[in-house]
């Protein structure tokens, strides 16, 4: 049987010179590979007591969703500033040039709940950071943060040290 690892392609220079793109679409379009990514999510989070799944935009999505059906749990989208309809919090991160900004319904997450945050892929940990302290803004506790891959070269685990980080497959 293949590993997680052999279903992703890896892209050298994609998409600017000097990085390597790591393509879950390869893993993606394979019914094997799909099973068996979302199994392995799923068995790190068998010993998990939480509330709620959050994936964030985009391929957070795609690897949240199928996690909280699956655990029967509720699903959050994260998404990009201006997307979401009704009343929001926002959080504001830096990326390499400028910065972004993401959001969550406010009425998404109540005090005291237990949330699992999901994302394909953690590099600098920016993205996730800023996550935590969107569902932190509503009462919200991040009891993991979850991901398929991992860049550990860019040394995100250090920005997340009060938080159970877990990859399935790590790129050193
Ligand atoms: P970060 O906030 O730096 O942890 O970046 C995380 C987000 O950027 C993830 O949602 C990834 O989808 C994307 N990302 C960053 N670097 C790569 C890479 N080398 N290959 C594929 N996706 C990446």
């Amino acid at each position: 049987m293949k590993t997680v690892e052999e279903y992703i392609r890896s892209i050298p220079d994609f998409p600017e010179p000097g990085i390597i793109f790591r393509d879950v679409t390869s893993l993606l379009q394979d019914a094997d590979g799909l099973k068996l990514a979302i199994d392995e999510m799923i068995k790190a989070l068998e010993n998990v007591d939480f509330d709620i799944v959050a994936g964030t935009e985009s391929r957070g999505f795609i690897f949240g969703v199928p996690v909280a059906y699956a655990m029967n749990k509720p699903f959050i989208p994260v998404r990009k500033a201006g997307k979401l309809p009704c009343e929001t919090v926002s959080q504001s991160y830096d990326l390499e040039y400028g910065s972004a900004t993401i959001e969550i319904h406010k009425d998404s997450i109540k005090p005291g709940q237990k949330v699992v945050l999901i994302d394909d892929l953690i590099a600098t940990g920016g993205t996730i950071e800023a996550a935590a302290k969107l569902v932190e803004q509503l009462g919200g506790e991040v009891v993991k943060m979850l991901f398929l891959l991992e860049l550990k070269g860019l040394n995100g685990r250090d920005k997340l040290k009060d938080y159970d980080v877990e990859a399935i497959v790590s790129y050193e």
